[in-house]
């Protein structure tokens, strides 16, 4: 399993490798453009071949892309509903050119819209998304934190939603360990909350993880990042997520910031290495 973080992609995708390399990564998660919105580049043949020799050269082994917040499935509002089917098919699209494993999504905000009703709408907009979609590059769904009138802050609610779009291109979900620990899993009693997921949703769908420790305490319902064992799950739960993450050869990156992210690497490579022994 690979350890590693979000990288920027200041100044090309094809500088991403290097700085995640001087990072400690093995793996890494980017954007393919600007998630806040604004012109989307083409990604020719010349910037992903160039892309690629990077990532042999500094010996990153898998790419994951983050889709652009603006996302909403869930949306009242025709406009950004179907702005989102198009985004996140281009984004697959682009992933794949690039030779990315998943494609990693937030469904979006029902807001004032009635839960059942924009979990239904959320569906259908899948299944838009992926029509006739065949390329390599899959979907993931992430859970979130719970905040507001938010999709996907239980794992019971994902498995749900994967279950009902029935389409293959959605190979499961990516696990933020902050948000989920907002949305009130707690990971203190991993082996309690492990068996609580596990209830709700198949354990062989999480493909993914995020590993970040929370500013925030659990239930909170806030999206809080905080660098591993400085914030409220701590290093032991994180042990036990890495010892998960080796067993299930799941890999795992850090949203975290600044200059403390090399050293939230760090840590999780140390456990890797200490439970390998084992
Ligand atoms: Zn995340």
């Amino acid at each position: 399993m690979n350890i590693g973080c979000h990288i920027s992609i200041a100044g090309g995708i094809e500088k991403a490798p290097k700085r995640a390399t001087d990072l400690g990564c093995e793996t890494m998660q980017i954007f393919t453009h600007s998630p806040q919105g604004g012109k989307i580049l083409p990604l020719t043949k010349k910037i992903c071949q160039k892309f690629k020799v990077q990532n042999s050269k500094y010996k990153i082994r898998k790419i994951y892309v983050h889709a652009p917040y603006y996302i909403n499935f869930a949306s009242s509002d025709n406009r950004i509903r179907y702005g989102s089917v198009s985004a996140i098919r281009k984004e697959l699209e682009r992933a794949n050119l690039i030779g990315a494993k998943y494609v990693i999504v937030h469904l979006g905000s029902a807001k004032n819209l009635e839960r059942g009703k924009a979990i239904k709408q959320t569906i259908k907009m899948l299944q838009k998304t992926l029509d006739n979609y065949q390329d390599k590059t899959k979907l993931l769904i992430e859970n979130t934190a719970g905040e507001g009138n938010i999709i996907g802050d239980t794992f019971k609610e994902l498995s749900y939603i994967i279950k009902q779009t029935k389409d293959s291109s959605i190979a499961g979900i990516c696990l933020d360990t902050q948000h989920s620990f907002a949305s009130g899993y707690n990971w203190k009693n991993f082996d309690k909350t492990l068996k609580k997921i596990s209830k709700e949703i198949n354990l062989k769908l999480i493909k993914f993880i995020h590993a970040n420790d929370s500013k925030v305490e659990c239930g909170s319902r806030k999206d809080r990042h905080e660098h591993i064992g400085k914030g409220k799950i701590g290093l032991n739960a994180f042990k036990k997520i890495v010892k998960f993450a080796i067993n299930n050869n799941i890999d795992m990156v850090c949203e975290t910031e600044g200059q403390g992210v090399a050293k939230d690497i760090k840590l999780l490579k140390k456990f890797r290495q200490i439970l390998i022994k084992k």
